[in-house]
């Protein structure tokens, strides 16, 4: 089956499992259903986005998109990551309630829901297990394998209340649940803010780079070094290099060639901007060079 047809099947039982988890959540009163639902939705807002980023992503650059539109999936994760911080936050909000104010809740409901929830992701991670070394597929594979544990913890906790009827239990998962979706979603938030803030991505180190570049026969010297992800896989570089004042033209473009074997060989860098000058600049210290006005 292909990649993308795929993706949108799992989409179709994600939202399947949504609403009826949603439903169980309000018929059982259990707090532990209703953070997974949370999840479920969150999951299911994020498949839709990646798909319809991914489909923009491949359009070509053009002259007022100079970069193209890989960038999308990083934007698309970010609002992805937000809104799972502030659906956290008020299943969170529900749950700590749910301690000084118990409801009771019917077990068969919850124990109904989490099998269910179960028996889904188990079927996902199977569809997707045939999907080959595509990251993305690999990381949904992840992803859902975890959920399905989950599943596996709320199936416990019914569980435990039908036999002991401890109701303090249905909250206790669902502040676990809301704890990993919190890390989870602070993770994909700070990733793709660094990208969206043209930080160095984690992978590159600078120094290293620089050093590279200075052991190329002619450079004297490297300044105002920026290296940025344009997604979080294709990486960006543009540097100012000192030279001899009597280097030729055409030395720089034999230059020019090393390094730019070097960056995608050694540090997976797509498109590099270099500026030769043969005369140290004060002004080129840090950004930008000049003030405007
Ligand atoms: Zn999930
Ligand atoms: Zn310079």
């Amino acid at each position: 089956m292909p990649e993308n047809k795929k993706m949108w099947l799992v989409t179709f039982a994600v939202f399947g499992l949504l609403v009826f988890e949603i439903l169980a959540s309000m018929i059982s009163h259990s707090v532990a259903l209703l953070s997974d639902a949370a999840h479920v939705g969150t999951d299911l807002l994020a498949a839709i986005i990646t798909l319809y980023a991914q489909k923009i992503a491949m359009r070509p650059s053009t002259d007022s998109m100079s970069f193209g539109y890989s960038r999308g999936t990083v934007v698309s994760a970010f609002v992805n990551g937000v809104t799972l911080i502030l659906l956290s936050l008020i299943v969170l909000f529900e749950t700590v309630q749910r301690f000084f104010s118990p409801v009771s809740i019917q077990p068969s409901w919850m124990l109904t829901a989490a099998i269910v929830s179960f028996i889904v992701n188990f079927f996902i991670v199977i569809s997707l297990f045939s999907g080959g070394k595509n990251l993305n597929i690999r990381s949904a594979l992840l992803h859902f394998a975890g959920d399905a544990v989950v599943s596996l913890g709320v199936i416990l906790s019914a569980i435990g209340i039908s036999i002991t009827h401890q109701e303090w239990l249905d909250p206790a998962i669902s502040l676990l649940l809301v704890s990993i979706m919190m890390v989870t979603s602070y993770r994909i938030v700070r990733e793709s803010l660094l990208i969206l803030m043209e930080g160095t991505p984690p992978s590159v180190n600078i120094d290293q780079i620089i050093q590279a570049l200075l052991s190329i026969k002619g450079i004297l010297a490297v300044h105002d070094v920026h290296i940025w992800g344009v997604s979080d896989a294709e990486f960006a570089a543009s540097f100012h290099l000192l030279v001899a004042p009597e280097t030729k033209v055409v030395e720089t473009d034999r230059i020019l060639e090393k390094i730019e074997a070097l960056l995608l060989d050694k540090f997976s860098i797509v498109h590099v901007s270099v500026q030769f000058e043969c005369e140290v600049n004060p002004l080129h210290t840090g950004f930008p060079h000049r003030k405007m006005g």
